[in-house]
């Protein structure tokens, strides 16, 4: 048994450092992407669910290494993060994505959502790098959404001060805050009540399963969006897959939703083009 343990326990070295060494080689490679420019920003349509017209669009990152597949975020987001090249490709990512909007708000309205990882708001010019791209791109505040999850607002029960400064500074400029992936952390809802947010987005893990009555999700996203509605804060539904969701999503009086059912994400020219034929509809 004494032996059969110590083989498990190589086994398991082995293992960690196959991690480490595989971790440390895409480290290597998102520097080289960075320099290289192989970063791509994607954009899913959000929807208003009274007239199913788009109002706004998600920026999600998408990194192409030349000859090879597309890399989704999920493979390099969190080695970027725990390497704190977060930093310098989440600005690339802002930068995009508002030059980009910029042009879809002149024209429509459109307003932009952008991903926020804790790592870049523990940055102290974080407030200043949003509020130059901002005027650099000619982007209005009020057409651009940060996406932060729960935890960066709130760590083991004590709020984290540094975000909180960014973000209510950020606010005061008329720039607009969500939680994503609303439901999915574990923090108190007390907090809901003081921090400087104005939107939820609900996890997709919440949308009912399709071909199911699946009372206990809806009791679920009712709940979710009535808490919303007391505290005055937008909802956004994600992944909303089918048309008995939008439905109910509807009724519930949920004010957008984004998914496959609608759009996936897709690059820039094609997402220009979602936008125009939804205006001219
Ligand atoms: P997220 O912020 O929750 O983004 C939504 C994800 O759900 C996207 O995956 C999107 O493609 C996917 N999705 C949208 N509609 C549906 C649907 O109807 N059904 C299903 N099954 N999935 C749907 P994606 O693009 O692979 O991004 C994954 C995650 O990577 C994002 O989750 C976000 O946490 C992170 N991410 C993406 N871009 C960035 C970025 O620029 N910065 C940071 N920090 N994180 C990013
Ligand atoms: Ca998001
Ligand atoms: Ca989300
Ligand atoms: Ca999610």
């Amino acid at each position: 048994a004494k032996e059969a343990g110590r083989n498990q326990m190589i086994l398991f070295d082995d293992e960690l450092r196959e991690k480490r060494l595989a971790a440390a080689r895409t480290v290597e490679r998102l520097r080289e992407a960075i320099t290289r420019d192989e970063f791509l920003v994607y954009y899913q349509p959000l929807v208003r669910l009274t007239d199913e017209r788009i109002t706004g669009v998600e920026a999600l990152i998408r990194w192409q290494p030349a000859g090879e597949k597309m890399v989704p975020p999920d493979r390099f987001i969190g080695i970027a993060e725990d390497s704190g090249l977060i930093v310098p490709i989440g600005s690339w990512v802002l930068r995009e994505s508002c030059r980009v909007a910029a042009g879809w708000n002149r024209r429509h309205g459109t307003v932009v959502s952008v991903n926020v990882s804790p790592r870049q708001l523990r940055e102290p010019d974080f407030g200043l790098l949003v509020l130059d791209v901002l005027r650099t791109s000619g982007l209005p505040p009020e057409a651009l959404i940060l996406e932060i999850t729960e935890g960066v607002l709130v760590n083991s029960g004590k709020v984290t001060e540094q975000a909180i400064s960014h973000l209510s500074m950020l606010r005061s400029h008329g720039i607009k805050v969500a939680i994503d992936d609303f439901g999915t952390g574990y923090s108190s809802l007390a907090y809901l009540r003081d921090l400087p947010i104005d939107n939820l987005k609900i996890d997709r893990s919440f949308m009912p399963a399709p071909g199911s009555p699946d009372l206990a999700a809806q009791t679920l996203v009712k709940t979710i969006i009535d808490l919303a509605a007391g505290l005055r804060l937008g909802t956004i539904a994600e992944g909303v897959e089918t048309a008995e969701q939008v439905v109910l999503l509807r009724e519930l009086g949920c004010d957008r939703a984004q998914g496959f059912f609608y759009s996936r994400p897709v690059p820039e020219a094609d997402a220009t083009r979602l936008i125009q034929d939804s205006a001219t509809a």
